[in-house]
């Protein structure tokens, strides 16, 4: 019997979210993708990065956004969908029978989702992004210390990344498409797997 988020194993702290059927965190933010998340689903799914990728606008302070021309400042992330009435979900989130919802993408997930609702060290998601509060108190001892350290190598390196994509759109001096940006990413992100020992 389903409990609030949970199903009958439901738990505390991470055992909450792998017992979860109701996934509202997939349906309440845009989910941020690195040029390595990138990649990684496009060469699984074999597609074309912009079919999954959207971009959002983010302040002109933000090391992680992109510059996309005439002062543009985008966020890459993962597109949502309209499920209707104006209810909006990441585009992987499968819906199963009795309410259930599920991760259509499972492993390949962006680094960022294995961890939820830890986003950093030390630091959870917001009140609101899940049916219930989070603190890092309750989670400190469950989270996966290897993760949460792959989870912020990913993102200093996509933060380089960033940098010398916003270093070459400056010179460009013209108004770029998040298609141009995303392929630069895929790029990147070959180029670090080549070199790789
Ligand atoms: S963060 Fe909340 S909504 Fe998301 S999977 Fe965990 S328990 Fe479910
Ligand atoms: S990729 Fe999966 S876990 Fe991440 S937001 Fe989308 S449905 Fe949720």
């Amino acid at each position: 019997m389903a409990r609030d988020g949970l199903d009958e194993r439901g738990a505390s702290s991470v055992i909450a979210c792998r017992a979860c059927r109701s996934r509202v965190c997939c349906t309440r933010e845009h989910t941020p993708v690195t040029h390595r998340d990138v990649a990684r689903v496009a060469a699984a799914l074999a597609v074309a990065p912009e079919l999954f990728c959207d971009a959002v606008p983010t302040s002109a302070e933000d090391p992680l956004g992109l510059d996309l021309g005439d002062g543009r400042r985008a966020r890459a992330v993962l597109r949502r969908r309209d499920d209707g009435d104006g209810a909006l979900a990441c585009l992987f989130l499968l819906a199963l029978d009795g309410g259930r919802r599920l991760c259509g993408l499972g492993e390949l997930a962006p680094r960022r989702c294995g961890l939820f609702p830890v986003i950093g060290r030390g630091e959870v998601a917001a009140d609101g992004l899940c049916w219930r509060p989070w603190r890092w108190e309750e989670l400190a001892g469950d989270v996966d210390r290897e993760a949460l350290t792959a989870l912020e190598a990913d993102r200093a390196a996509f933060a380089a990344v960033v940098a010398r994509w916003n270093a070459f759109a400056a010179r460009r001096r013209r108004r770029l498409s998040l298609a141009t940006a995303l392929a630069f990413l895929l790029n990147e992100a070959a180029r670090e797997a080549e070199a790789a020992p």
